[in-house]
């Protein structure tokens, strides 16, 4: 009797699946399949459908299309917490690049619904912002820039007035489903530490976390251990999240010492992370705040440090003097090989771009930094694991975003996904051709579509969706 029982009890399981035995849309097929979160590398059977992931099997699936993955990584689509390129031409690069969702978390945007709207059913990546305190401020405060700060917003000490209106333009951002407070102090160098308090208090409300360019950087006091010490103050003081973009242009020589100050706060139970992108320059524009008096021993550099990329020249004090005017971004050739080495192997440091491309110019970054760290930092330098560096593409950003859907090859997850060649994926990007598209990245697919498919772009799709609050 027991034995029927349990008999029928085991039919009983089985029957669903028996019914449910559809084809999924698409399977790839025996995979090397990485999942930080649950440290699987191992070889599966990857069924999407619907958008999502449906199963992950170590038996054959039935798909419609079928993709043979055999021989290379199939893993969740990275996460770009800091790209500055929101549009066709930038997510191109990004895509080629295995990134299937990019987000404006640092400069931020304002208004934050019109950016999102305008982006609608038009994008092949996923795609989101923060809620800016640079453009809010410029746009209260009248400043003639483009994306940073050019004049008022970055010279004049705000009114009480406009501090009220530039906080509550932020507020309403982050009503409108910006994913956070995005920050930049050394584009806005007369905030002042009390308006910058503010902000932290309005992200604590609203539990969003903080996306911070630090007041300053470098050795020269104050610089980049002051700036942070102000940002993990006002963490402290607030509870609010911490995110610190970029750590290897800020901290230079100093990194380490940064690292060591974000690695006690977080012991101390603060919540703070950072990011870096795996190159030996920054880049910015030459009109904004970063290029006030003493910017060479900031940066320990002279104008040959510097390199205009409209052009690629190297710049002397007469060019710095004209284009500087002008207007236009430079490339800083100020981070030490050694540094961006030990960012990109360090486990608690993220991957994320800051790029953008411009009509095929700009930094190297902006499309090649995910291929990058796999090519050169993983396979040929081997200064960290593939599990390492795939967690801090994915699984960490999104754990960053509080995102469970993403970050992840599980069952259930939405179907962002890279499929790359380990022995073969690198950047082509160079400072000298910077929109060069990275390698040996097969196969990208967005919520279940695919965007780049046996290496090729896709036409006439738009996967991409907006990530709000
Ligand atoms: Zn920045």
């Amino acid at each position: 009797m027991r034995k029927a029982l349990l008999g029928l009890l085991g039919l009983l399981a089985c029957a669903p699946m028996a019914t449910l035995a559809q084809p999924y849309d698409v399977v790839f097929v025996g995979g090397r399949v990485i999942d930080p979160e649950t440290n699987l590398d191992a070889t599966r059977h990857v069924g999407v459908t619907g958008g999502r992931i449906a199963a992950v099997s170590e038996t054959p699936l039935e798909g419609r299309t079928t993709v043979d993955a055999r021989g290379l990584v199939v893993t969740a689509g990275f996460i770009d917490l800091h790209s500055h390129g929101q549009d066709p031409e930038n997510y191109a690069f990004k895509a080629r690049d295995g990134v299937t969702t990019a987000l404006e978390m640092e400069v931020g945007v304002s208004p934050v619904a019109a950016w999102y709207a305008a982006r609608e059913g038009a994008a092949i990546v996923n795609y989101g912002a923060a809620s800016g305190h640079i453009p809010a401020r410029m746009a209260v405060m009248r400043d003639s820039g483009v994306l940073l700060p050019r004049d008022t917003a970055a010279e004049l000490v705000a009114t009480a007035e406009e501090r009220a209106q530039t906080i509550e333009l932020v507020r309403q951002g982050l009503a409108e489903g910006g994913l956070g407070v995005g920050l930049g102090i050394a584009y806005t160098p007369t905030a002042s530490r009390e308006e910058i308090l503010d902000l932290f208090e309005l992200a604590a409300q609203r539990r969003v976390p903080i996306y911070a360019h630090m007041r300053s950087n470098g050795p020269v006091v104050p610089g980049a251990i002051d700036s942070l010490q102000e940002l993990l103050a006002d963490s402290l003081a607030t509870g609010a999240s911490l995110h610190v973009v970029h750590i290897t242009s800020m901290g230079l020589r100093d990194t380490p010492v940064l690292l060591r100050m974000i690695d006690g706060a977080r012991r101390q139970g603060l919540d703070v992370t950072t990011e870096a992108y795996p190159y030996t320059a920054a880049q910015t524009d030459l009109s904004s705040a970063f290029f006030d008096t003493g910017w060479q021993a900031r940066n320990g550099i002279d104008y040959g440090g510097l390199q205009w990329v409209a052009t690629g020249e190297r710049l002397t004090a007469d060019t710095f003097a004209r284009y500087r005017e002008q207007g236009g971004f430079v490339v800083i050739h100020s981070i030490p090989e050694e540094v961006a080495r030990l960012a990109v192997a360090d486990p608690t440091v993220m991957i994320a771009s800051d790029g953008f491309l411009e009509n095929g110019r700009g930094h190297p970054r902006s499309a090649g930094t995910f291929a990058r760290v796999l090519g050169h930092y993983v396979r040929e330098q081997k200064v960290l694991t593939l599990m390492d560096a795939l967690r801090k593409m994915s699984l960490m950003p999104a754990q960053r975003l509080g995102v469970q859907s993403k970050g992840r090859l599980q069952a259930g997850a939405d179907a962002d996904i890279v499929v790359f060649d380990p022995e073969r994926v690198i950047d082509r990007a160079t400072f000298e051709d910077p929109a060069q598209y990275s390698v040996g990245i097969p196969h990208v697919m967005v919520n279940g579509t695919f965007v780049v498919k046996d290496g090729e772009l896709q036409a006439g799709v738009a996967p991409g969706r907006g990530l709000r609050r």
